[in-house]
């Protein structure tokens, strides 16, 4: 990966004296922010920086294992309000996967009013945001896990990896490509996995802590969201699925119990397009993938107010789920006819 030395350099000034650094995450924090930013504050606080991560709202019961995770303050459940002091007095702000304050909701807010620190994006989602001083934006990588690593390892070798740091990366890099599946799966990312693997990390026991760790009540909503929810259109070539508040009721739904769902109709040989409506409080979620050329960004974008990378975006809902999936509908033909699905 071409990581730009000049900014490296100037990071490496930023942080050549010991400072207060706060790293932030994006809402609905996945493998990918967590492993990310907690390596990070692992790498910088051993070069005696005082570090604090925050997201904001809290992240899925099988991500609770990674190393230092519950040092994470989620930002909607400060109430000693450590975040709010720690950005007020912070030297510099580091945003770790995701593109732009907005997707850090009261916690981007927040840390959009501090006008004095330096602000640093590390990032592979498309557009990123023009305020921050050093921005590494990388949307050709398949994780800000890796693109962690090459900024790491620019800095300060690769001798500052530890089987900890490693393992946080592990994660990232592992979630965000479907465990090496998807694309962007370059020559230099499996000599990052090979480095990462040299610490002595226990990659086995990494995979079945994240995708063999889930409840009953998941493994059932998901068969019930494959067999009665999953809808076709355009002759079977993109599909749907959603869940209301009382269908997640009904299988103790848990935080991130749906996290992977609407990859699976992409398993369908002809399938080109899979969204998931999922029912939060005062929205819907939107989660959208696809195959080869079919850009969910762009759809993300233009009919969902969200975004993301080509074959993985997501957005909001702020109607009714009917007139949600009526405008979904209506989109995807819209897109159809484009011929851009
Ligand atoms: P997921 O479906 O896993 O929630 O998200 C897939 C991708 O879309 C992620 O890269 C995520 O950052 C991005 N994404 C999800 N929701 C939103 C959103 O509301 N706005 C934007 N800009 N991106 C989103
Ligand atoms: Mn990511």
């Amino acid at each position: 990966m071409n990581i730009e030395i000049e900014k490296i350099e100037s990071l490496k000034r930023l942080l050549a004296e010991p400072c207060k650094v706060v790293i932030v995450g994006h809402t609905n924090p996945d493998g990918d922010a967590i492993g990310s930013s907690l390596a990070l504050a692992e790498v910088l606080r051993r070069r005696g920086h005082s570090v604090l991560c925050s997201v904001p709202n809290n992240f899925p019961y099988y991500l609770r294992w990674i190393p230092s995770s519950e040092e994470l303050i989620i930002y909607r459940n400060d109430e000693e309000h450590r975040v709010d002091s720690a950005v007020a007095e912070a030297d510099v702000i580091i945003c770790a996967d995701m593109n732009a304050l907005t997707r850090a909701d009261e916690l981007g807010a927040m840390v959009a009013k501090n006008t004095t620190a330096k602000r640093v994006l590390i990032d592979h989602h498309l557009q990123p945001a023009d305020y921050f001083d050093i921005s590494f934006s990388h949307p050709e990588v398949s994780s800000t896990a890796f693109l962690m690593y090459s900024v790491i390892v620019a800095l300060y070798g690769k001798e500052v990896i530890s089987q900890t740091v490693a393992t946080q990366l592990y994660v990232g890099m592992m979630t965000d490509t479907g465990n090496f599946a998807f694309s962007n799966l370059t020559p230099d990312l499996f000599e990052g996995v090979a480095a990462l693997a040299a610490t002595g990390i226990d990659i086995p026991t990494i995979y079945n802590n994240v995708y063999n760790s889930f409840t009953e009540g998941r493994a059932r909503l998901f068969g019930y969201a494959i067999n009665r929810k999953m809808k076709t259109l355009l002759g079977g070539r993109v599909a749907y699925m959603s869940l209301t508040e009382e269908e997640m009721r009904r299988f103790w739904f848990q935080q991130g119990d749906n996290e992977g769902f609407v990859n699976y109709p992409l398993t369908i040989k002809k399938m080109k397009m899979s969204a998931m409506f999922t029912a939060q409080q005062g929205f819907i979620r939107v989660s959208l993938r696809s195959r080869g050329d079919v850009n969910v960004d762009t759809f993300a974008r233009r009919y969902f107010n969200g975004g993301g990378h080509k074959n993985a975006a997501g957005g909001k809902s702020f109607v009714s789920m009917e007139e949600t999936i009526e405008h979904y509908i209506k989109s995807v033909q819209e897109f159809h006819e484009e011929g851009l699905v």
